[in-house]
């Protein structure tokens, strides 16, 4: 499920509606484009209706933790996966509700912004422990197949900040968002200990979209992490406040109105098996072919989706690019027209390397037991734009075959 958000336009301070996922932000008024960037986790309150004699500045602000993404896990001779969205306290009391249940879907939310004058309830829960109740999704999952687990994933996960408003009216705290009474006792001064204000440094930055190289314009959609300079044909992405150069290539092609969908190609090799070549992988992965030496020279290389999209497509995605790789040209430096946002970051893309080699194992039984020895060493990364027919359901990859329905694709953009 996507969030809806208000944020204003840091150019002109008109009001834009967003969705969770969007960084570059183009304002429908004042036309001014900038990316976002944030630190740390996003912090977003829900609308309240608290009566008027309650002062903003003595609501409270409790918060809770939300996790977001797919979790890919190998136990016995199973890949599995699960979606998880789910909100969870990050503070435990016991008169709030335990989750927030649908409401962040339901109604829009705003960003926390020094507006937001009231108090704000600490986080005395751990993200780290909020990944492990969603790991624990898995388990409860998992729990008919009788055998160990081998391997566990997040990927492609966010994990953000909800705060639910609340207040104190005669000695009796209240829900500000349905004005339903949580519980009596506690006065206003003791809830209001150990809470703070709006902090500074919980605003996302926004960037110029300017490219570093020329001073041309940056494009890209408005939920990608990669922006593409027309002019000098260069690719960027946000890294410590600026834009930073990354390789990337196009494989190119004869026809005309491709769409093309980017991949992380990733040269890799294995520590704790022997897995340094093409061949090896063909062989640790079973594959019904005869080994040749042209296999025994290509190196080993990794081609993950660089955009979100259903787990089972994910893998099937990377693991049929892996295998015909061979059938992919070098690819060149001319920006496609038409390309799918990269929403997916390197990053993710490295913790689903694991994933990959274990969705192409035919015999699941003998590689899996081996995945926990299993460490992949990333020696280079490129982003490679490959060109797709438009085939009106499906787009289909030119050198390989490869299809992905356009729902399917579209849809991963909400995930
Ligand atoms: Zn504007
Ligand atoms: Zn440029």
């Amino acid at each position: 499920m996507d969030l809806t958000i208000h944020q204003n336009c840091p150019s002109c301070g008109a009001d834009i509606v967003l969705s969770e996922a969007d960084r570059l932000i183009r304002c429908p008024y004042c036309e001014v484009q900038n990316f976002m960037v944030t630190r740390g986790l996003l912090r977003f309150v829900l609308p309240h209706k608290a009566p008027d004699h309650i002062l903003p500045e003595d609501m409270f602000y409790a918060p809770y933790l939300r996790f977001k993404g797919n979790i890919y896990y190998c136990k016995g001779k199973f890949i599995k996966y699960k979606v998880v969205d789910t909100t969870q306290q990050g503070m435990l009391v016991s008169a709030l509700p335990p989750s927030l249940g649908l409401r962040p879907q339901a109604m829009p939310v705003t960003l926390v912004t020094e507006e937001v004058v009231g108090h704000f309830l600490p986080q005395t829960i751990k993200a780290k422990t909020v990944l492990e109740r969603a790991a624990q999704l898995t388990v409860i999952d998992s729990e008919n197949i009788k055998a160990p687990f081998y391997h566990r994933a997040y990927i492609g996960e966010t994990l953000s900040c909800i705060y639910l408003p609340l207040y104190i009216d005669n000695g009796t705290l209240y829900d500000a968002v349905t004005n339903k009474a949580l519980g009596r006792g506690g006065s206003e001064d003791t809830m209001r200990t150990g809470t703070f204000s709006y902090k500074e440094n919980w605003a996302p930055h926004f960037l110029a979209t300017v490219c570093p190289h020329c001073g041309d314009l940056l494009s890209g959609k408005r939920d990608s992490l990669i922006l593409s300079c027309y002019n000098c044909h260069s690719s960027w992405k946000e890294q410590k406040g600026g834009f930073q150069k990354i390789q990337w290539s196009a494989v190119a092609t004869d026809y005309k109105g491709m769409y093309h969908l980017p991949f992380w190609k990733m040269t890799v090799r294995a520590v704790g098996v022997a897995l340094e070549t093409f061949a090896d992988f063909l062989r640790a992965t079973n594959q019904p072919l005869v080994i040749q030496p042209r296999h025994r020279e290509r190196q080993l290389i990794f081609w993950i989706p660089g955009f979100k999209v259903r787990p089972s497509t994910f893998l099937r995605l990377g693991k049929n690019l892996t295998l015909r790789q061979e059938k992919i040209g070098e690819g060149g430096q001319e920006m496609p027209e038409h390309m799918h946002p990269v929403t997916l970051p390197r990053k993710e893309a490295v913790q689903a390397l694991k994933s990959v080699f274990a969705g192409a194992a035919l015999n699941k039984q003998k590689l899996l037991p081996q995945l926990p020895e299993v460490h992949f060493k990333v020696l280079e990364t490129e982003l490679c734009y490959l060109p797709f027919f438009d085939k009106g359901y499906d787009f289909v990859q030119e050198q390989t075959g490869i299809s992905i329905a356009q729902s399917v694709l579209n849809f991963g953009r909400k995930l």
